[in-house]
């Protein structure tokens, strides 16, 4: 399919993923736009729905094990700066879905509003963390928004209430969708004492970060009430290995690509793991990590 002259300034062909995501693993897009404003956004994600592409959104990359065999549509990256603004309007946070979420944890923070600060330490963007209902000491962002808006493909713009969005355990009824804002109903508190919290909240999540902090994935989510680093240590796996991609030997729920990994021994390993949990706790661990 050829991409029209007036977007060829926005759509590029055959673009390597494997950059652009925390594990390095993986193919290219078909087709791949980082819009800087909304009107591009719209203009992208029209022309993908009227050629009947698949359209996938692009935070950080912490979330997604691409195939080497890529992704056969349109990528939308929002990494430019006017998707990832922030505002505060007395008590709410609103934030573009191509911010940093640990920037929202410390513009809200710095602004004296509590509700944000257990979730420091979670990489990736606001988007992708409600989209994904992200969570931190049994505690996730669902609870804390107050509204989100999507981006349709026809470009008109959807506002979702809190109880519209669907939280539930790290997932929504919006995966597949393109968020492009949130806002969020925080707290007004003393800015010292949230301060100091924060502090304290990061120095323990530091606590629990796994020997290398890059190419790593976590791959799965955290069983009601049990803890996923704790079912695979107790089964024995920490350490486990296939090819060239291992589970972290101290914090087994996050998986280490090495020099060579490939999708399939993630996959692979990914199997092994999940195979092993059941057979010895009858627990079936549900998959976090994205697969293109
Ligand atoms: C070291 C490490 C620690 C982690 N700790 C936690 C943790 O404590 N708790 C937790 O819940 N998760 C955790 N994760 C998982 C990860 O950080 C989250 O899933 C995060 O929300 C992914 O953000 P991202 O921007 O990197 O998303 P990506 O990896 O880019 O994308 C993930 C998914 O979100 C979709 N998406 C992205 N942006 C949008 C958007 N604007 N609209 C709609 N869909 C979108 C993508 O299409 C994809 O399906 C951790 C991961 C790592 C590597």
């Amino acid at each position: 399919m050829m991409i029209p002259e007036h977007l060829q300034h926005l759509i590029h062909s055959d673009q390597p993923l494997a950059p652009l995501v925390w594990l390095g693993i993986g193919g290219p897009a078909h087709f791949f736009a980082e819009p800087v404003d909304i009107e591009q956004f719209t203009q992208v994600v029209t022309w993908a729905a009227e050629n009947q592409l698949s359209t996938r959104v692009l935070g950080s990359g912490s979330n997604l094990l691409v195939r080497e065999s890529g992704f056969d549509g349109l990528v939308v990256s929002l990494s430019a700066a006017a998707t990832s603004g922030f505002q505060i309007n007395g008590d709410t946070l609103v934030a573009g879905a191509g911010a940093k979420l640990s920037h929202a944890v410390v513009k809200a923070v710095g602004g004296g509003l509590g509700g944000l600060e257990h979730l420091v330490g979670i990489p990736g963007t606001v988007g992708a963390a409600v989209v994904g209902n992200v969570s931190s000491g049994g505690r996730d962002i669902g609870s804390v928004v107050r509204c989100v808006r999507v981006l349709q493909p026809d470009g008109t713009i959807r506002e979702f209430q809190q109880d519209e969005v669907g939280f539930t355990h790290r997932k929504t009824a919006l995966a597949g969708t393109t968020i492009i804002e949130a806002e969020f109903k925080l707290e007004s508190v003393d800015a010292a004492a949230l301060t100091k919290r924060l502090q304290k909240l990061w120095i323990a999540r530091n606590s629990e970060h796994p020997t290398r902090m890059e190419r790593i994935a976590m791959p799965f989510v955290d069983p009601d009430s049990l803890s996923a680093r704790e079912l695979i240590q107790n089964v024995g796996l920490a350490g486990l290995r296939e090819g060239d991609v291992s589970l972290d030997s101290s914090q087994p729920h996050y998986l280490i690509a090495h020099e060579g990994a490939t999708s399939d021994q993630c996959l692979r390993l990914i199997g092994r793991v999940r195979e092993q949990v059941l057979l010895q706790t009858g627990i079936d661990l549900q998959l976090n990590l994205q697969i293109w």
